[in-house]
C-alpha cells in the first residue's frame, strides 16, 4: 500500500475530527495553560475587584515577580482600572519598567461565556520597540550622514525660532551646497560623491557650537541653524570660520580632495518670520552665491526673492513659447576682410513676447537651460537653420555656411553629433556649411570628454569656432589642443582695441597666435570703421557686428546676399591706393600755388584750412603724406602734426613755414611728430623732390608692411595646411590602430576555427597556420616559413593551380583542399587552403 496516500488521508480524518470538537477536556486545557511558555493570567470579569483565578508559572518568570507579587499586581488597582477600561476596549496595558527587565506589555482578551472572564497575556516587547525605534531614527535622520533630516531639521529649526523669538535673539539659516560633488561623481563614481559628503558632515559637525543645528536636506545640500548670532556681520564671520573648517583636503577614494563649498545665508527675524521662508531665502542666497562663481558665501539680499519671482514667471511663459511658436531665428552675417563679401552667417534667437517684445538670447537662455528646455529649443534652431539654408540655396542663392551657438549643457548632451548628422541628412544640407560656436566653458568642463564629442562633430564634417574668446578666463593652450577651425574675438574685448593699449596688444597676440596655428580669426562686435580698420590693419580674417549689419531675418538676409553687400574697399586687409596727399594752410592763395605745381605729379591732393580740419580729412581718407603750415588760427601746425602723428603714425609728415622762429617747432621735430622741415618761400623743383621723396618713403614702408602680411598670409595657410594634415594624420593612425584591431580579431578566429586552415604568401611560402591545421599535419615537422609545395606536397596534385579544389589522403583520411586565391574583395594577397573531411571516404 503507498504510504503517501496513507498519510493524507489519517491528516484528512484529523482534521476533521478536530474541526467536530466544541472545546478541550478542562484538565488539558488546564495543563496546556500552565505548559505554555508565554505568561498567562486568568481573572473574572467581575467588578469592582476582578478576582484573580489563576497565573501560570511562566507569568512570575517573565515579569519577575514572586507568586505572591504577581497576585498583588494582579489584584492591584492598575490591572483593576485596565479591566474596566477593557469594556471600552482597552486591549493592551504596559507592563510598570522594572530594573533588568525588558519591555513587556499585557494584552487584555475578554474571555465570554459562563462565568466571563479576562486572560491576560504577558508579551515581551522589546524587540518591537526596537524595530519602531529605529524607524522612528531612519524618518527623521539621513541614511549617509546620520544627520537629522529636513522634517527633523525643520522641526529644530521652528524650536530654536521659537527660543530665540522668546529672548529677542536673532539666528542665521545657511544652505551650504558641495559645488564639486557632481564632478567627483562624474570622474571618481558615486561612491566617491557620497565619501565627500559623509566626510564634510563631519567637519561641519565638529565645528558646530552647542547651541547650532546641521541637518541635510537631501542632494549636495546641508542645512545649518546659528544660534545667539547677533547679526549678518556675525553671521558672515561664522561663514568664514566653516570655510577654514572644510579648508584642509579630505580623503576621498584614495585622492586628497578639497570640498568647494557655497553658502547663503538668510537671518531670522530680519529676512523672515517663518521656518519655510527662511529656507527658501537661504536657498536663493546659495544660488546667487553659486552664480557668481562659487566657494563663497552671501547673504540674502530682498532683490533676490523678486528675481526669482521673475525667473519663475519667465520658465513657465517660455514653455508656451515652443509651443506657441512664438521664437525667431535671426542672422547676422559675417564679412571676409580679403573679399569684403559676406562668408558667413550666425544664427541668434530671438524671443517675441506677446508682452515684453523682443526678448534677447542672454535674457531667456539661462533660463530655458535651468528649466531643462534647451534640449528643445536647440533642436528647433537647428531645424529652422536647416530650412532657412535650403530655402536660400532654392532662391539660387550661393551657398552661405551658418553659424550655431552651442551653450556648455547643450554640448553635454549625449548623441549630439548623431542628432545632427540626422538632421542635416533629413533637411540634405551639407555638413561643411554648418558650423558650431563653443565657448572655452566647454572644454574646461570634462576636457576628455569634450575632445571626443569635438572628434565626433569633426568627423561629419562641421567646423568649430571658439566662441567669446579674449574675456574671462581664455587660454591660448586651448587653441593648440583642440579641434577648433576658427576663435571668435569677443565683443568686449572688440569694444577696447581701439582706445585701449591693453587690449590691442591682447587681440593682436591673439590673431598671430591663432594663424601660427592656421585658425581664421573673427572679430565679433565691430562698431566702428576704426575698429574695422584696425582689425584689417592687423590681419584678423573677418569681422561682425552692428558696423557692417545687425541680426536680420532669414528674407532679409536672402536680399543681403543678392545684393551682394561688401565692406567698403579701403577697409580691406591688402590694397593699393592712389598716392594722396594733404595740404593744410589757413592762406588759400598758398593752397592754390601748390596745387599749381604739383598737378603733374599725378597725386590726390586733400587740403584743409586749419589743423582741425585737417584732422578730419585725415579721418576720413587714406593720407600718405601731409603738408602743413607753422602758424594757423585755432592749433599751430606743431600741434598738429604732433595729433596727426599720434593717431596716423604712418603718414609722413612735412613742415613748411614762412615762420623763422624756430623754437615752437624743435621739439615736434624732436619728438618726430616732423619729418622735414622746410621754408617759404619755397623752390618749385626742391619741393616737389622733397614730397616726392616723401611718397617714396611711405612706399617703402607699405610694401614692408604689405610683404609682412603676405607673409603672415602664408604662414597662416602653411599652418592651417600643416593642421588639416595633422587631422588627417590621426585619423589615418586611428584607421590603423581600428584595422590592426580587427586583423587580429580575424587571426584569433582562425586560430581556434575547427576547420584547419594554412595561409600562404603569394611566393607559396606557408605564412599561416591554425590549431586544426597543426594539428592535422603533426606528424610532417616544422611547416611554417617552408615552401608549401615541398612540405606538404600531397596539397599539389597537378602542381600549383589556384582555386581549385581536390581530394587528398592525410592520416588515411580521405580531406577535400580548397585553394581560396585573396585579394578579390581585398588588399591581401597569396591564398588560404582550408581542408574538409570528405563526405565519400575512399
Ligand atoms: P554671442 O554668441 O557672443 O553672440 C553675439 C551677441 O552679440 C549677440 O547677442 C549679438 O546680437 C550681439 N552683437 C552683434 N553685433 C554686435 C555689436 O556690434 N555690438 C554689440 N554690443 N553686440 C553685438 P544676442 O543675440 O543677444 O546673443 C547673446 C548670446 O546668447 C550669444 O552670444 C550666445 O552666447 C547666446 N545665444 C544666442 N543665440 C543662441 C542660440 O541659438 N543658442 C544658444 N545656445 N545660445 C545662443
Ligand atoms: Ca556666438
Ligand atoms: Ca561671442
Amino acid at each position: 500500500m503507498n504510504s503517501d496516500a496513507s498519510e493524507c488521508n489519517d491528516l484528512a480524518d484529523l482534521s476533521a475530527r478536530l474541526s467536530g470538537l466544541q472545546a478541550p477536556p478542562p484538565e488539558l486545557a488546564q495543563r496546556a495553560i500552565a505548559a505554555t511558555p508565554n505568561g498567562v493570567a486568568l481573572l473574572r470579569a467581575q467588578e469592582p475587584d476582578f478576582p484573580v483565578v489563576y497565573a501560570n508559572p511562566a507569568f512570575c518568570r517573565l515579569s519577575g515577580y514572586t507568586p505572591a507579587g504577581a497576585l498583588a499586581f494582579l489584584s492591584g488597582d492598575t490591572v483593576r482600572n485596565a479591566l474596566r477600561e477593557a469594556a471600552h476596549g482597552l486591549r493592551m496595558l504596559p507592563m510598570p519598567a522594572r530594573e533588568g527587565n525588558p519591555k513587556q506589555e499585557l494584552r487584555i482578551l475578554p474571555l465570554p461565556g459562563t462565568p466571563p472572564c479576562f486572560a491576560l497575556v504577558l508579551i515581551d516587547t522589546s524587540e518591537l520597540h526596537a524595530f519602531r525605534e529605529q524607524l522612528a531614527y531612519q524618518a527623521s535622520h539621513d541614511a549617509l550622514t546620520g544627520l537629522p533630516n529636513r522634517k527633523r531639521f525643520d522641526e529644530n529649526l521652528a524650536r530654536a525660532m521659537a527660543h530665540a523669538g522668546r529672548r529677542g535673539d536673532a539666528l542665521a539659516v545657511l544652505c551650504l551646497g558641495v559645488d564639486n560633488v557632481n564632478l567627483l561623481n562624474e570622474s571618481l563614481g558615486h561612491a566617491a560623491g557620497e565619501q565627500l559628503l559623509a566626510s564634510v558632515a563631519g567637519r561641519l559637525r565638529q565645528h558646530l557650537r552647542a547651541h547650532d543645528y546641521l541637518g541635510r536636506h537631501g542632494g549636495n545640500e546641508f542645512v545649518i541653524v546659528l544660534g545667539e548670532v547677533a547679526n549678518a556681520h556675525q553671521a558672515g564671520q561664522l561663514c568664514e570660520q566653516l570655510y577654514q573648517a572644510l579648508a584642509p583636503s579630505l580623503l576621498v577614494a584614495g585622492q586628497a580632495v578639497h570640498a568647494a563649498a557655497s553658502i547663503g545665508v538668510a537671518m531670522y527675524p530680519q529676512d523672515g518670520g517663518d521656518a519655510a521662508t527662511l529656507l527658501r531665502y537661504a536657498d536663493l542666497a546659495l544660488s546667487r552665491a553659486r552664480s557668481n562663481g562659487g566657494g563663497q558665501y552671501q547673504l540674502f539680499a530682498p532683490e533676490m526673492s523678486q528675481r526669482a519671482l521673475q525667473r519663475i514667471q519667465l520658465e513657465a511663459a517660455l514653455r508656451g513659447a515652443l509651443e506657441q511658436d512664438q521664437l525667431e531665428l535671426l542672422y547676422q552675417p559675417v564679412a571676409d576682410l580679403q573679399s569684403g563679401a559676406v562668408c558667413a552667417v550666425e544664427a541668434l534667437v530671438r524671443w517675441q513676447h506677446p508682452e515684453l517684445g523682443l526678448v534677447n538670447a542672454s535674457q531667456f537662455i539661462p533660463v530655458a537651460e535651468e528649466a531643462a528646455l534647451m534640449g528643445t529649443i536647440g533642436d528647433w534652431i537647428l531645424q529652422r537653420a536647416c530650412r532657412d539654408l535650403r530655402a536660400w540655396q532654392a532662391a539660387g542663392l550661393a551657398p552661405v555656411p551658418v553659424a550655431l551657438n552651442v551653450s556648455p549643457r547643450q554640448f553635454r548632451e549625449r548623441g549630439l553629433a548623431n542628432r545632427i548628422a540626422h538632421q542635416l541628412a533629413e533637411c540634405g544640407v551639407a555638413p561643411e556649411l554648418l558650423t558650431l560656436e563653443i565657448t572655452e566653458a566647454v572644454l574646461t568642463h570634462d576636457a576628455q570628454a569634450s575632445a571626443h564629442t569635438l572628434e565626433q562633430l569633426k568627423a561629419l564634417g562641421l567646423s568649430i569656432t571658439l566662441d567669446d574668446f579674449g574675456t574671462g578666463y581664455s587660454s591660448l593652450s586651448h587653441l593648440r589642443r583642440f579641434p577648433l577651425d576658427q576663435v571668435k574675438i569677443d565683443c568686449d574685448l572688440t569694444r577696447n582695441i581701439v582706445a585701449g593699449a591693453d587690449d590691442a596688444a591682447l587681440a593682436k597676440t591673439i590673431i598671430a597666435m591663432a594663424h601660427h596655428l592656421g585658425i581664421e580669426v573673427v572679430a565679433e562686435g565691430v562698431e566702428t570703421e576704426a575698429q574695422c580698420d584696425f582689425l584689417r590693419r592687423n590681419m584678423c580674417d573677418r569681422v561682425q557686428g552692428y558696423f557692417f549689419s545687425t541680426p536680420l531675418d532669414a528674407a532679409a538676409i536672402a536680399t543681403l546676399l543678392r545684393d551682394g553687400q561688401r565692406l567698403p574697399a579701403h577697409l580691406l586687409r591688402i590694397q593699393k591706393q592712389k598716392r594722396t596727399l594733404l595740404l593744410v594752410d589757413d592762406e588759400t592763395n598758398i593752397v592754390s600755388a601748390l596745387k599749381r605745381l604739383l598737378r603733374r605729379d599725378d597725386y590726390q591732393i586733400l587740403t584743409a584750412h586749419n589743423g582741425q580740419e585737417g584732422l578730419d580729412v585725415l579721418a576720413k581718407n587714406a593720407v600718405d603724406v601731409i603738408v602743413s603750415d607753422q602758424r594757423m588760427p585755432g592749433m599751430l601746425g606743431a600741434d598738429f602734426l604732433r595729433a596727426a602723428k599720434g593717431l596716423y603714425p604712418d603718414t609722413i609728415r612735412i613742415m613748411l613755414s614762412g615762420y623763422t622762429e624756430l623754437q615752437s617747432v624743435t621739439d615736434a621735430v624732436n619728438e618726430g611728430a616732423i619729418y622735414k622741415f622746410l621754408t617759404k618761400p619755397w623752390e618749385d623743383d626742391l619741393l616737389r623732390g622733397h614730397i616726392a621723396e616723401a611718397f617714396r618713403l611711405k612706399e617703402i614702408a607699405d610694401e614692408n608692411e604689405r610683404l609682412n602680411l603676405e607673409l603672415r598670409t602664408a604662414n597662416h595657410d602653411l599652418a592651417s595646411a600643416n593642421r588639416r594634415m595633422e587631422e588627417l594624420l590621426r585619423q589615418k593612425q586611428q584607421q590603423i590602430s581600428r584595422d590592426e584591431v580587427s586583423l587580429n580579431i580575424a587571426r584569433e578566429l582562425l586560430q581556434f576555427l575547427p576547420l584547419p586552415v594554412i595561409g600562404l604568401d603569394d611566393e607559396g611560402m606557408i605564412a599561416f597556420i591554425n590549431a586544426a591545421a597543426d594539428a592535422l599535419f603533426r606528424k610532417s615537422g616544422a611547416l611554417l616559413g617552408n615552401e608549401a609545395a615541398l612540405v606538404l606536397p600531397e596539397l599539389f596534385p597537378h602542381g600549383l593551380v589556384p582555386s581549385t579544389s581536390h581530394g587528398t589522403d592525410i592520416e588515411g583520411l580521405r580531406y577535400d583542399v580548397v585553394i581560396h586565391p585573396m585579394g578579390a574583395s581585398s588588399q591581401s594577397r597569396g591564398s588560404l587552403i582550408t581542408f574538409s573531411r570528405s563526405e565519400v571516404s575512399t
